[in-house]
């Protein structure tokens, strides 16, 4: 089994009042060069949560943390003219919040972090502030 000590969530970086589907995300990654979604978990403004890459698989989504973290992107984080913005619907909350509690059951000693709070990325990536919201939501480890 390969070591899980970070999640890092991301934002798919589609604006609010479009759709970006999970096939469509898929093809924009194999487009890229990756055998498959970069992502290990991908939720739709639906709440849909669609697992991607198979956890055991080093993901493809967080430059230099890839071999011992796990990747959830949301579908959205640009508003209508394209700023970052959160965008994540009531749906998307609720099924975040329950893919983190179960993922923080299988690897108890898990950090969670935004794409941004890593160090040298200089994207707004997921575009809210994740351990406000967690603190927010009321939710530990
Ligand atoms: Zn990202």
């Amino acid at each position: 089994m390969r070591k899980i000590d970070l999640i890092v969530i991301h934002c798919s970086a589609t604006r609010a009042n479009r759709t970006f589907t999970v096939e469509a995300l898929e093809a924009c990654h194999k487009a890229r060069g990756f055998k498959t979604t970069g992502y290990h978990y991908y939720i739709t403004k639906d709440g849909t949560i669609y697992p991607c890459r198979p956890e055991e698989m080093v993901g493809a989504h967080a430059k230099r943390y890839n071999a011992h973290s796990i990747g959830i992107c949301y579908e959205g984080g640009l508003d209508a003219s394209g700023n970052p913005a959160d965008t994540r619907t009531e749906a998307q909350k609720r099924s975040l919040l329950e893919l983190l509690k179960s993922l923080c059951k299988d690897y108890p000693h898990v950090e969670i972090v935004g794409h941004r709070d890593l160090p040298w990325v200089k994207k707004s990536c997921p575009c809210f502030d994740v351990k406000k919201w967690l603190k927010q939501v009321n939710f530990h480890i």
